[in-house]
C-alpha cells in the first residue's frame, strides 16, 4: 500500500490542445514550491500523484497555494485485486466515525473486469458486512470514493479544493505595481490566478516614506510569493521624481502627473525586462485618479496592456478577498505610501491632456526617469511562512 497526494487538474483539462504544456508547467511549479520537501511526482493526462515520505499536512497546504489544481486528496494506493481494495477500505474506515456511507466507484481502467455499478454493490456489500452502518446514495456521511485505474485503484475519502485557475507562468510575465494597500495585492493573486507570472514594481520615496512602509510592500510580496515561488520586488527609487513634481506641477494635478510618471517607468522597465503587461489594483471610481476620465489621461503615457483585475470589484468584495488570501492584515497597517504624501485637497477628477503636458514641460523627466529606473534595487528572497493564511 502506497499513500500518496492525488492532484486533480483544474480548468485547464478543457484545453485539450495545451493540456501537456499545461501539466507541464503544473508540475513544474508543484516541484518549485515543494523544493524543501522530499517528493517524487508521476504524472499523466488526468492526474498528478505526489509520493512523500513525510510532512503530508504541510505539503498539501503548500499546494492549496498552487494554481491549476482542481483538488486535492490524500488517497491509499493498492494493486487493483479485489481483496486488497477491500482490505483497505476497512482499514480506511475503521477510524472514521460515521452511520450512513455511500460508495462511489470509477472504473478508468476498462480492462478492469467489473464494471462500476457491481463495484458499487460489491464493496459496499462488504462494508455493510463487517461495519454497523447503512447506505445513504443521496445524503452520506461519509462517501469511499474508489478509482481503478492502470497504474493501481486509489481509494480516498475527502477531497481538498484546490485553488483553481491556471498554473502560474502560461500566459508569461506581468509587472504588478505593488503598494501597501489593500488593493493591489488581491490584483496581483487575481493574474497568478489566471496563469500570469508576476513580479512587483513598488514605488518608494525616502525619507518621506519610512523603511517600515517598504517591509510591509516585501510581506505582502511573500505573500503572494506563496501562490507563485517566483516573486521579485523592483524597488523604484522615487523620491527626486516625486520632489520635481511638487516643485513643478499645479497641486490639483499632482496625482495625475506622478501617475503618469509611474507609467512611465513601469512601462520602460517592461520592455526592458520583457515584461508583457502591466498590471495593477486601480478600481474604477475608487479615487480622483481612477475616474475614467483620469484613466484615460494617465493610461496616455503607455500602449503596453494596463490589466486592472479589481477595475470593477467593490471595495467591500476587494477587502473579502484580501482576507482570504491573507494579505488583509498586512495591507491595514498604516504606514504611509508615496501616493498619499503629497496628496492634494483638491486632486482633479477629470484632467486635461494638454495641461499635463504643459507641466510636464517644466522639468527633464525623461533624464530623471532614466537615472531612476537604472538605480532600482531588485528583492528576490522572502521568508515564507505558511501559517499566517488560509
Ligand atoms: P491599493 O490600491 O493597493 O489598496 P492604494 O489604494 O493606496 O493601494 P491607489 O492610490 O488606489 O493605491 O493606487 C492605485 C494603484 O496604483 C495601486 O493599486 C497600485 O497598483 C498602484 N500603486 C499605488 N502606489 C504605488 C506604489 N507606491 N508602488 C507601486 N504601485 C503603486
Ligand atoms: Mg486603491
Amino acid at each position: 500500500m502506497n499513500k500518496l497526494i492525488l492532484i486533480k487538474y483544474g480548468e485547464l483539462t478543457t484545453k485539450k490542445a495545451n493540456r501537456k504544456v499545461f501539466i507541464n508547467m503544473l508540475e513544474k511549479n508543484i516541484k518549485n514550491i515543494l523544493i524543501d520537501n522530499n517528493i517524487e511526482i508521476k504524472k499523466d493526462r488526468v492526474r498528478m500523484y505526489i509520493k512523500a515520505q513525510n510532512n503530508l499536512d504541510e505539503i498539501v497546504l503548500k499546494l492549496k497555494h498552487v494554481f491549476g489544481i482542481h483538488g486535492i486528496v490524500i488517497c491509499y494506493q493498492v494493486d487493483n485485486n479485489i481483496d486488497n481494495i477491500k482490505s483497505q477500505i476497512l482499514d480506511i474506515l475503521k477510524d472514521k466515525n460515521f452511520r450512513t456511507f455511500k460508495i462511489n466507484s470509477k472504473r478508468a481502467d476498462k480492462t478492469f473486469p467489473i464494471h462500476t455499478m457491481e463495484l458499487n454493490n460489491l464493496f459496499g456489500g462488504f462494508v455493510l458486512k463487517n461495519i454497523d452502518c447503512k447506505v445513504d446514495v443521496h445524503n452520506p456521511d461519509i462517501t469511499v470514493n474508489i478509482e481503478v485505474r492502470p497504474e493501481g485503484t486509489a481509494i480516498y475519502i475527502d477531497e481538498i479544493k484546490g485553488s483553481g485557475g491556471y498554473p502560474v507562468g502560461i500566459q508569461g510575465k506581468g509587472l504588478l505595481m505593488l503598494s501597501g494597500g489593500i488593493d493591489s495585492p488581491v490584483a496581483g493573486y487575481l493574474a497568478l490566478k489566471r496563469g500570469v507570472d508576476i513580479e512587483c514594481l513598488y514605488f518608494e520615496s525616502p525619507p518621506h516614506t519610512s523603511p517600515e512602509a517598504k517591509n510591509k510592500v516585501l510581506k505582502l510580496a511573500s505573500i503572494l510569493n506563496k501562490y507563485s515561488g517566483n516573486v521579485k520586488v523592483h524597488v523604484v527609487p522615487f523620491t527626486k521624481i516625486q520632489e520635481e513634481i511638487y516643485k513643478n506641477v499645479k497641486d490639483s494635478y499632482i496625482i495625475t502627473i506622478m501617475r503618469r510618471m509611474m507609467y512611465r517607468i513601469a512601462s520602460e522597465y517592461c520592455k526592458r525586462k520583457k515584461f508583457k503587461i502591466i498590471i495593477n489594483g486601480e478600481s474604477i471610481g475608487q479615487v480622483a485618479s481612477q475616474t475614467l476620465d483620469s484613466m484615460i489621461v494617465i493610461n496616455n503615457v503607455t500602449n503596453l496592456p494596463i490589466i486592472r483585475p479589481v477595475a470593477c470589484l467593490d471595495k467591500l468584495e476587494i477587502i473579502d478577498i484580501s482576507k482570504k488570501i491573507g494579505t488583509y492584515e498586512t495591507s491595514i497597517l498604516p504606514f504611509e505610501d508615496c501616493c498619499t504624501i503629497f496628496l492634494p485637497k483638491h486632486p482633479v477628477i477629470n484632467p486635461n491632456l494638454e495641461k499635463c503636458l504643459l507641466y510636464e514641460n517644466n522639468f527633464d523627466y525623461e533624464k530623471l526617469i532614466e537615472e531612476t529606473i537604472n538605480n532600482i534595487e531588485i528583492i528576490t528572497k522572502f521568508s515564507n511562512d505558511y501559517n499566517d493564511i488560509l
